[in-house]
């Protein structure tokens, strides 16, 4: 008999996981549902519009969707429109692959006020997500303070300094790109409670940043001394000991006088943020670096307080998993309980992906992630201990319940005719596509291409 999956979430887990059950010599058909109407998760709303190589990564997954047995299922919002329960009678297993949908806090005062936002939340705007649009960024003032020393802070920092020649080619929003160039943006600043040493970003990523033509780059040498400890560290730690270097060299460069300047801070955590109403300044404390457990260095405040002003801060420090109705969840890790990908005490129900191990990695650490997954999903299937709750539930069940619900979902050729316009609007500017950003837009040129 026919092995019926459900993969919930089409970004990289998700394709990497329904690649692997369908190189496998199981007879399987594979159903990738999707809350918006286009694949490729952070691929196509995360990954920052001026790294198409990265990008480049969808026509894997487009191979992958040319398998025979595969099916997308885009629209269709599982705990909503389908909940568990129903994956559960209409599939012999479930493999979640939803990521981790919403921002860690800082917990701090004034975490809320107005021109305070998620980084994540200008990551979805200026890549076209349909339910970012219309967020206004207030980029009329002088200067902006990102929190947090990961990659996703490297990139909102970069696309908010990019010159016209650099934006203009891209795949980010019309609407960003104007507001982007439009902007009063003098510094933007960037706060990493640790050391050099312990930055979370990649050295590529951090190279780009000295690489700008409208930004010079200014770091502090003092915040650059290392402690015994993380001069240690280097010895081992390879991105670490290639970060330190660039960003002496950046210290060591004057400002050449560029437009904008990018500002690099370490040792320093935000205490709160400050403003009547909306955000004009940005509390922070000094830190000493003290050997932590396990050989880790951790920040601890001094006392020593400094007051940065500034008009909007983004929240860089990490993305966090969200819990599914129906599916156990570990509160604290933000994450489903799994041993390998197998959910704890949910028989047939599985997850890869960051919803799996937490928003770690690159978007090649998804696929080992996934195969694992998939592997045990497999091993179970050989030993027969999978079983749909309805036995004769079919592919055609699954649409006709849909129907029935009044959910029209989008089919691959649906996003395929949105992929189509897009690339063509793309093409006559120069430019890998022009996005469809609204849910209108992108259902209607969804539905033209099924009517023709
Ligand atoms: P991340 O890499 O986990 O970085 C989070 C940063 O926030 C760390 O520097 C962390 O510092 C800091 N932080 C956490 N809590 C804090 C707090 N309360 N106060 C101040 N700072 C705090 O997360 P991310 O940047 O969101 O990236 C997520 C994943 O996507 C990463 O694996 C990243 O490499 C990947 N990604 C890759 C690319 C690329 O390859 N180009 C682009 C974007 C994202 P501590 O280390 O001290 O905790």
């Amino acid at each position: 008999m026919t092995l019926r999956v459900a993969v919930v979430g089409s970004g990289p887990a998700g394709f990497y996981a329904a690649g692997h059950l369908l190189d496998s010599d199981l007879e399987v058909e594979v159903d990738m549902l999707e809350r918006l109407p286009t694949p490729w998760g952070l691929v196509r709303f995360g990954v920052a519009p001026d790294h198409p190589k990265i990008k480049a990564v969808s026509r894997a997954f487009e191979r992958i969707a040319a398998q025979p047995g595969y099916r997308f299922l885009g629209g269709v919002d599982v705990g909503k429109d389908l909940t568990h329960d129903d994956l559960a009678r209409l599939y012999d297993a479930v493999v979640y692959a939803v990521g981790a949908q919403t921002d860690r806090p800082l917990a701090i005062p004034g975490e809320d006020l107005p021109g305070s936002w998620a980084a994540t939340e200008l990551v979805a705007w200026y890549n076209g997500h349909p339910d970012y649009q219309g967020l206004e960024f207030d980029l009329s003032v002088e200067r902006a303070v990102v929190v947090g020393a990961g990659n996703v802070a490297l990139d909102v920092i970069r696309m908010l300094a990019l010159s016209p020649e650099e934006i203009r080619p891209t795949d980010t929003t019309d609407e960003a790109i104007e507001a982007i160039l439009g902007s009063g943006l003098k510094e933007i600043v960037l706060l990493a409670r640790r050391g050099p040493a312990q930055a979370a970003f990649t050295t590529p990523e951090l190279k780009e940043l000295g690489e700008l033509a409208d930004a010079d780059v200014l770091i502090d040498p003092s915040e650059l001394e290392l402690d015994p400890a993380s001069e240690a560290s280097l010895e081992h730690d390879t991105n670490a000991r290639r970060n330190v270097e660039v960003l002496r060299g950046f210290a060591a460069r004057p400002a050449s006088g560029k437009r904008r300047m990018i500002r690099l801070r370490f040792a320093v955590s935000p205490v709160a943020i400050l403003g009547e109403g909306r955000v004009e300044a940005i509390e922070i404390v000094r830190n000493r670096l003290v050997a932590g457990a396990g050989g880790g260095v951790r920040a601890e405040p001094t006392g020593e307080h400094e007051t940065i002003p500034c008009g909007i801060v983004f929240r860089s420090v990490g993305y966090l998993g969200v819990e599914l109705p129906g599916v156990p969840f570990d509160a604290g890790r933000a994450t489903i309980p799994n041993d390998a990908g197998r959910v704890a005490g949910a028989p047939g129900v599985y997850c890869a992906g960051w919803i799996k191990r937490g928003p770690s990695g690159v978007i090649g650490t998804n696929k080992k992630d996934a195969t694992e997954t998939v592997d045990r999903l497999v091993e179970d299937a050989r030993a027969g201990r999978l079983h749909r709750g309805d036995p004769e539930a079919t592919a055609d069940t699954v649409e006709e319940l849909l129907e029935a619900r009044g959910v029209e979902h989008v089919t691959y050729e649906g996003w395929e005719a949105i992929d189509v316009e897009e690339r063509a609007r793309g093409e006559a500017q120069g430019r890998p596509r022009v996005k469809l950003v609204t849910w209108d837009d992108l259902r209607s040129a969804a539905r033209r291409i099924a009517a023709s």
